[in-house]
């Protein structure tokens, strides 16, 4: 079961994540982890990615691509794995369907959770933040007791820069410039499978694991 997880900020991406793994056994792959991975692990290419991350450089794609590689050929791996940030451009993603044909795999599916972008601005700019405990709230999701107060030592809650509109909205549109061209290639080789992803997150996890049930029979 080889899975790409696509959304954007706020779709609720990380919590599917962890139902499939449980689930289906199977890694959660995000770009992040991998990296922090290679670069404990001391490999040639982690090293390499760390080089440049100290001078705040992006690492290059052929680094990236074998730390992939590598994450991808562990025993973990061996039922398929869901990757998670990783590919980011249509250069990246011919990268992994050539990496994938190699160890001849290929791709499932591309889970799409598809949020409409002015629920993800609700959800985005709803957070709430202690500044004493820096315990998270959300004025709709997850509302503390009493209206802007901690509830564990009644500090008055504080909105992040973060979390502000203008931020949120910014961040979205970015990430829906850099996300479009990637779910339109992957979308004309017919892997793209759309969640509404504005709903219950038992609902669109059971919609997931439908489709996902389908492909291990
Ligand atoms: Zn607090």
């Amino acid at each position: 079961m080889n899975l790409i997880l696509m959304g954007l900020p706020g779709a609720g991406k990380g919590t599917q994540a962890e139902k499939i793994v449980e689930k289906y056994n199977i890694p959660h792959i995000s770009t992040g982890d991998m990296f922090r991975l290679a670069i404990k692990e001391g490999t040639e290419l982690g090293k390499e990615a760390k080089s440049f991350m100290d001078k705040g450089d992006l690492v290059p794609d052929a680094v990236t691509i074998g730390i992939v590689r590598e994450r991808l050929s562990k025993p973990d791996c061996q039922d398929g794995f869901l990757l998670d940030g990783f590919p980011r451009t249509i250069a990246q993603a011919e990268a992994l369907e050539s990496l994938l044909n190699d160890m001849e795999e290929s791709l499932d599916y591309v889970l799409h959770i598809d949020v409409p972008k002015d629920q993800l601005i609700e959800r985005l700019t709803g957070r709430r933040v202690c500044p004493t405990c820096g315990a998270t709230y959300h004025v709709i999701f997850n509302p503390p007791k009493e209206e802007g107060k901690c509830d564990h030592d009644g500090s008055e809650l504080i909105q992040r820069e973060d979390d502000q509109p203008d931020t949120v909205k910014k961040r979205l549109e970015v990430n829906v410039e850099q996300t479009k061209p990637l779910l339109d290639f992957y979308r004309e080789k017919g892997y793209v499978v759309s969640f509404k992803g504005d709903r219950d997150i038992n609902e669109v996890f059971q919609d997931i694991d439908q489709k996902l049930g389908n492909l291990s029979q």
